[in-house]
Order: C-alpha cells, then sequence, then structure tokens
C-alpha cells in the first residue's frame, strides 16, 4: 500500500484504515514507518521486510498469510515495488493463491509526470539508470527511442552526469526535473537538456530527491540524414570511431555498419 512521498498528508483515509486493521505492518524501515505512525497514532506492530531479510523473511510471512493473517506492506515512501521492495512477496503471493489487495496512492512518477509539462499520453518508467556512464548512455541510447515519455528517478551528485550522458547519447530532447515533490522546496525545472546543464555547472549538485523525465523523440528531426551527421560529429568530439558510430546507430535505430561507414567518410572531409 502506498504512503507518502513527503508531505505526511498525502496518504489516503484507506490506507489509514488498512494500517489500523492489519495485524502486523511489513515496512522497509520500521523507523520511517513510525514517524508516519506517530502522526497518524496508529500503533499496529511492525516487522522489517527489505532486500536483505526477504529471502529469510519470505517463508514465515507467506505461512501466516496462507493461514489467514492480514498483513500490510509498505515501503519508506511512496508506492512499494516501484523501485522499492515487496515484489518477490506478491508474486509468491499470488502464486499461492493468497488474496493480494493494492492500496493504491503517492508515487514520485506519477507526481512528476503530472507536474512536468511532458507529453503524459504515452510514458515509460524506468526505475534508476545504471551509474557507470559507458553503461548509463547505453541504457539511455537503447530507453531514449521509444515514442515516450521517459521517467527516471535520479540522485542529485549524478544529475549533471546524466544530463550530460542525454545530451550524448539522444541529442537535444526537453527534459524535466521534478525535485522535492509534495515538500516545502518542490521544484519542477523543465527545458531543453542543453539548458539544464548550463544550469546545473553553475548552481551546482540539486539537493533533496529527484524524478528525472525525458521528453519523447521528435520523428521528423530525428531520421534526417543531418541530424545522424550532426550527432555523429558530436560523438566523434568525445569518442573513437567505432563508439561513436554505435551510440548513433542505437539512437537512431540505424544498422551500425552503415552508421559506421558514414563516421569514417565524415572523418575523412574533415581538414
Ligand atoms: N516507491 C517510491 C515511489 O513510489 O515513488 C520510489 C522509491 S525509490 C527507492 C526513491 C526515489 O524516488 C528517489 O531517489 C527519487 O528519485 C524518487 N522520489 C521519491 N520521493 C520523491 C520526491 N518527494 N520528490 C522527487 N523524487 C522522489
Amino acid at each position: 500500500m502506498s504512503t507518502p512521498i513527503g508531505n505526511l498528508r498525502d496518504i489516503t483515509l484507506r490506507a489509514l484504515d488498512t494500517l489500523r486493521a492489519a495485524e502486523l505492518v511489513l515496512a522497509e524501515d520500521t523507523r520511517t514507518t513510525r514517524r508516519l505512525f506517530d502522526a497518524y497514532g496508529i500503533t499496529t506492530p511492525l516487522r522489517p521486510y527489505h532486500d536483505h531479510n526477504g529471502a529469510t523473511a519470505r517463508p514465515s510471512i507467506l505461512e501466516a498469510l496462507e493461514g489467514g493473517a492480514i498483513y500490510a506492506l509498505v515501503s519508506d515512501a511512496g508506492t512499494p515495488l516501484i523501485s522499492d521492495p515487496g515484489y518477490k512477496l506478491v508474486r509468491e503471493a499470488r502464486e499461492r493463491g493468497i488474496n493480494v489487495c493494492p492500496v493504491p496512492g503517492a508515487s514520485a512518477l506519477l507526481a512528476a509526470l503530472a507536474g512536468a509539462g511532458l507529453p503524459t499520453d504515452r510514458f515509460l518508467f524506468a526505475g534508476f539508470l545504471p551509474q557507470k556512464s559507458a553503461a548509463r548512455q547505453r541504457a539511455l541510447g537503447e530507453l531514449g527511442q521509444t515514442r515516450a515519455t521517459l521517467i527516471l528517478y535520479e540522485t542529485g551528485p549524478r544529475l549533471l552526469a546524466a544530463l550530460e550522458d542525454i545530451a550524448t547519447s539522444l541529442g537535444s530532447r526537453e527534459v524535466s526535473v521534478a525535485r522535492e515533490l509534495t515538500k516545502l522546496f518542490e521544484e519542477f525545472r523543465t527545458g531543453p537538456v542543453a539548458d539544464l546543464i548550463t544550469h546545473y555547472r553553475e548552481a551546482g549538485a540539486p539537493r533533496g530527491e529527484i524524478v528525472l523525465l525525458i521528453g519523447p523523440p521528435d520523428e521528423a528531426a530525428q531520421t534526417s540524414p543531418e541530424a545522424i551527421d550532426t550527432a555523429l560529429r558530436d560523438a566523434l568530439t568525445e569518442h573513437r570511431t567505432k563508439d561513436a558510430a554505435s551510440l548513433v546507430a542505437e539512437r537512431f535505430g540505424l544498422p551500425r555498419k552503415e552508421v559506421y561507414a558514414r563516421a569514417l567518410s565524415l572523418k575523412d572531409d574533415t581538414p
């Protein structure tokens, strides 16, 4: 069941009823959930359930549920299972025929999408990107081809590097940084990726929690030969020919060989 992502009042009446009625609440971090409980006078017993104890905790939890116990599952913030623990528990519970009821509410990804001003008709949530730049660029090249707004979870210290990788892998895209949602310093910064890079180079790493959104590709601009050459020239300033060709081929969904040949001829043309 979902809990607030900042503002403690973002909890549904049904969520409060469920937390009070459950025999036990499984919590990612019991200290965090205790603060929520204290705010609402909830005294239901808490038991930790997280990535490190999940495998050992699951058998007894599932046994109790099969015996008719009613438990609630929460993560530190937002909706469990969304870049948070709970998937294996839900899957195994379903496999055993145990009833699983979602109690929906806050999730950072939907709050960010609702406020960013980027297209909402199609979106793709991809959680956290890999931490290393090469793997991140590969992931962006793959995900960024989808005709949808891409939603990612990011951290302040890695934000600038992620924006630079977006510019390298996807070219000029509209992006949005949604920060500290539902909290005192909530902020949306939406614009071309180059503008946001300039801003964060000057301002430094932002504090707090961040959702990073990338607007869908501009189909017309994407496939023109000029756009491919521009992307290749940019990539060749930072990468070896083979790597530059791979990045651009992935980004435009073109055969690698073809792009490599074009990269070689662009290099030959360079005075
Ligand atoms: N399960 C959660 C949900 O439903 O949103 C997400 C958990 S994930 C471990 C934590 C990440 O979500 C943070 O690193 C940040 O990227 C994003 N996030 C959570 N709360 C946020 C907030 N108030 N503002 C912006 N991003 C937030």
